[in-house]
């Protein structure tokens, strides 16, 4: 099941043979990695609290009277940034996700899984908050193991029970969590306000998140990353010898051999203590080379760091590098692929940033009435009959107000519509459009229209006019 990209220190390359996470007989291997510590451990504790700001606040934080990420799946809208797409703009949401996975593309093919090891709410969530209460709650991994193996007494029941009781409310917490990113918080305080019966589908929807994500933190962890994300198994095909990784130096590391006390070294700097290892929460051995189930957590590189200062040896020897700097001592991370990675996603960007400017609160589909004529009325005006459409592009109410420009003449609606549309509504009738003869030089003549809402300009648009020779 493991994938290699590079080379690695010419170690016999069976443990491709298995799957680290199955034992021989088909059966989980359980990992119990050993609680990290380090600098960049550190780090990335604070980063997790600016993530964790971040995602908690995201759904609390309005831009324009309207949330800052809204991904209503159900009610079809969507809103990226305080820009809310509507159905006419579906196209400007797909361009978005379009951008959004070469962006993802161009930025694992320079700093690898880094999104994994720092950011990704999996890791995130698995490695800082569940693991955390874990090893506060049962102690560090040979602990866990011996609990585990020991008998139900009420010491072991408490502790289970107190770990399991705290994954299952923040399980509860998250499924909250992406429901206010799917419906909004307002609609969220209702269904916690209003009695249960008049929400029926969604309490069940926050029930069966709690359950999967109970399932995720509680049962399935290291598999979500290495048997489940898509994204995992696809990094192998963006990252290239130049790509930022978490990468042990065999070729300061080998041959790795014991350190014995009073002996001259003649081996590499790996002392083979395995502390690598024992931290990898997904269970390998990171001197194998590079390998699909890395999540670039840094754990390995801590745990290095510590016994190189212990033993007296540089730091470094597992690190942030690439294939190329660890052989050939050179890295560059601006590579022809990356070039042309940027330049696809600078156009999308560029296409993406004008659809945004240039994109209007209303889009009005005025169109001839299909068979009709022009109209030579006794008042020295023509007439032509439209069928139109208005659609509001906006999460809120527009009076649009339809609007010759540029020319004389008149909009006359049958009968007396309401043209109030409601958020992302649509509105639609029939309409006269009066012109003087005396201003048609031409059997066909453009005609420019404006929405406007009071004195704000909304949109504007064209249609044909007939009128006599
Ligand atoms: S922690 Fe460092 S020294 Fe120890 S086995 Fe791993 S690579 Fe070798
Ligand atoms: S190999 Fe190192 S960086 Fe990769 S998952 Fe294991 S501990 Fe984390």
């Amino acid at each position: 099941m493991s994938s290699q990209t590079f080379a690695t220190s010419g170690h016999d390359p069976s443990f491709r043979d298995q799957f680290n996470v199955v034992n021989k007989d088909g059966k989980r291997n359980w990992i119990y990695p050993q609680k990290p510590k380090g600098k960049w451990h550190n780090r990335r504790v604070w980063f997790t609290v600016l993530i964790l700001t971040l995602l908690f606040s995201g759904p609390f934080i309005r831009v324009n009277d309207q949330p800052l990420l809204l991904f209503n799946v159900l009610a079809r809208k969507f809103i990226l940034f305080g820009i809310f797409i509507g159905p006419q703009d579906y196209w400007i949401f797909g361009l978005a996700m379009l951008s959004f996975m070469v962006f993802i593309v161009l930025f694992t093919s320079i700093l690898g899984r880094l999104w994994c090891g720092w950011a990704c709410p999996q890791t995130v969530f698995m490695e800082m908050v569940f693991r955390k209460i874990e090893y506060a709650i049962e102690g560090d991994a040979t602990k866990q193991k011996l609990l585990d193996k020991a008998p139900w007494t009420k010491a072991k029941i408490l502790k289970k029970g107190t770990k399991y009781v705290l994954f299952l409310l923040i399980s509860f917490a998250i499924a909250n969590l992406l429901l206010a990113y799917v419906i909004g918080t307002d609609e969220l305080v209702k269904i916690i306000r209003e009695p249960i019966e008049n929400h029926l589908v969604l309490f069940s929807g926050i029930i069966g998140f709690t359950a999967l994500f109970y399932f995720n933190f509680a049962w399935l962890r290291d598999q979500a990353c290495t048997v489940v994300c898509p994204y995992g198994r696809l990094q192998s095909v963006f990252m290239d010898r130049n790509t930022i990784v978490v990468g042990y130096d065999y070729g300061r590391g080998e041959p790795r051999g014991k350190m014995h006390k009073g002996q001259k070294r003649t081996e590499g700097d790996c002392i083979n203590c395995h502390q690598c290892v024992a931290v990898c929460p997904v269970g390998i051995d990171i001197r194998n080379g590079l390998q699909m189930e890395c999540v670039n957590c840094t754990a390995c590189m801590d745990a290095c760091d510590t016994i190189m200062d212990k033993v007296g040896l540089e730091t470094g020897l597992i690190r942030y590098t690439s294939e190329n700097a660890i052989v050939n001592k050179t890295g560059k991370l601006v590579t022809a692929r990356v070039i042309s990675y940027a330049a696809v996603l600078v156009l999308l960007w560029s296409v993406l940033g004008f659809a945004i400017v240039s994109r209007t609160d209303t889009q009005t589909l005025l169109l001839r009435a299909p068979g009709s004529q022009f109209i030579e009325n006794g008042d020295g005006t023509v007439s032509n009959l439209y069928t139109f459409k208005i659609f509001n592009k906006t999460n809120h109410v527009v009076k649009p107000d339809i609007r010759l420009k540029d020319a004389e003449g008149k909009l006359i609606f049958a009968g007396s519509p309401d043209l109030t549309l409601e958020a992302a509504g649509m509105s639609e009738g029939t309409l006269f459009i009066n012109v003087p003869r005396a201003d048609l030089k031409k059997r066909k003549t453009v005609l420019k229209l404006a929405v406007y809402e009071e004195n704000k300009l909304l949109e504007e648009f064209e249609t044909l006019f007939l009128a006599g020779e």
